[in-house]
């Protein structure tokens, strides 16, 4: 049954007992057993034992009580704490982003019914809401590539075209720097909302991640040399099992952030180390590193903590890492270093 429906079956249900009633019953109830049971078996303890029980009536059916109570209540609050329990435990599930969490209905109780449905509602709401939004973010992306690389084709005949004024030639290249941005973006927007909707990792194979670090440093070549940055290169021949497009673009990105980030001239230091069952990756650049407050940020999307870079970028780059890793079953971290820059470190488990 579809759970709006079935939420709402369960909400016009009649309630015959309902749970204050039911609550106030087992108390009373309680009360009655333990008394009626402290009195037996001080009853039977004076029979058995004359010489050695002769505490007063009152003082045992007290101890007895209070014994017998502890272990009752100790049941009859499970009745009623565990549905709690189980409710807590969902929610925690869905604070962490996973919409997928239904609770079974069958309960005694029709108010513990109506929470759990409601609860399945809620999260059948959610559900639909996130596909429907990556749906249509996958969509317009897709949609928007085609009209781009049309003009960006455009562009570029107009400047191999030769006959064009100074002023002219500006609006051509500014064209086409803006619309291979737009174009990047809408790739990176495509990839991350296709990464947000896969769960498993895919195209798993064994590749070498150092010959991988080092094909994305020669792929940057014209970023550092422009600003005449010297690469500390030192990375130990490393096998990893994984998706090697995907973590191309680790690489790719974070390198290629430390280049952007770093001042012309500086260093900026990569290594590969393997340490017992997890192969470890740092890159440390000597640039303004991240404001402290940005730190816990940076991964999510769009998110630019520096305003001076920002036309170089699209804060997707660092949330497509993170998302990567969570595939890979991975991690990434990002820290500030003592003497100035910042350094992000990729770990990652050795070949299975
Ligand atoms: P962008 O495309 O803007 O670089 P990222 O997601 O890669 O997007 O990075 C997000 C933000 O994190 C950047 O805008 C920048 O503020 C900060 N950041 C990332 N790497 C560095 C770095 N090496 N040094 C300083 N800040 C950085």
């Amino acid at each position: 049954m579809k759970t709006r429906e079935l939420f709402e079956e369960i909400r016009q249900k009649e309630i015959r007992f309902s749970l204050k009633n039911r609550l106030t019953l087992l108390v009373t109830l309680e009360i009655i057993v333990c008394v009626l049971l402290a009195l037996a078996v001080d009853t039977l303890l004076k029979r058995w034992l004359p010489d050695f029980w002769n505490i007063p009536l009152l003082l045992d059916l007290v101890f007895f009580s209070s014994l017998i109570g502890v272990f009752v209540t100790q049941f009859l609050s499970r009745m009623f704490f565990d549905p709690i329990k189980k409710l807590r435990e969902a929610i925690g599930k869905v604070a962490d982003g996973d919409y997928s969490v239904e609770i079974n209905t069958k309960s005694n109780s029709k108010e513990i019914q109506e929470i759990y449905s409601g609860f399945n509602l809620m999260t059948h709401e959610l559900r639909s809401t996130e596909i429907l939004q990556l749906d249509f973010v996958s969509s317009a992306s897709h949609e928007f590539k085609t009209p781009i690389s049309a003009i960006e084709g455009y562009a570029a005949l107009l400047r191999s075209g030769g006959d064009l004024t100074e002023e002219q030639r500006e609006c051509v290249e500014k064209i086409i720097f803006n619309t291979k941005r737009l174009s990047s973006l809408t790739s990176s927007i495509l990839l991350l909302s296709k990464l947000e909707n896969q769960e498993i990792p895919t195209n798993q194979s064994k590749f070498l991640v150092d010959e991988q670090i080092r094909q994305s440093v020669v792929a940057l070549e014209t970023q550092w040399e422009r600003k005449n940055i010297e690469l500390d290169v030192d990375l130990c021949e490393a096998e990893y099992y994984g998706n090697e497009v995907l973590m191309r673009h680790v690489w790719d990105n974070l390198i290629g952030n430390a280049i952007k980030f770093t001042p012309e001239g500086s260093t900026v230091t990569i290594r590969l180390a393997k340490k017992l069952t997890k192969i470890i990756f740092t890159v440390e650049d000597q640039g303004p590193g991240i404001p402290e407050e940005a730190l816990r940020h940076v991964f999510d999307k769009f998110y630019q903590a520096d305003s001076v870079h920002k036309k170089e970028g699209s804060g997707l780059g660092l949330a497509l890492v993170e998302k990567v890793l969570a595939l890979e079953k991975g991690s990434v971290k990002a820290e500030n270093m003592e003497n100035g820059g910042c350094r992000f470190t990729v770990t990652l488990r050795t070949i299975k």
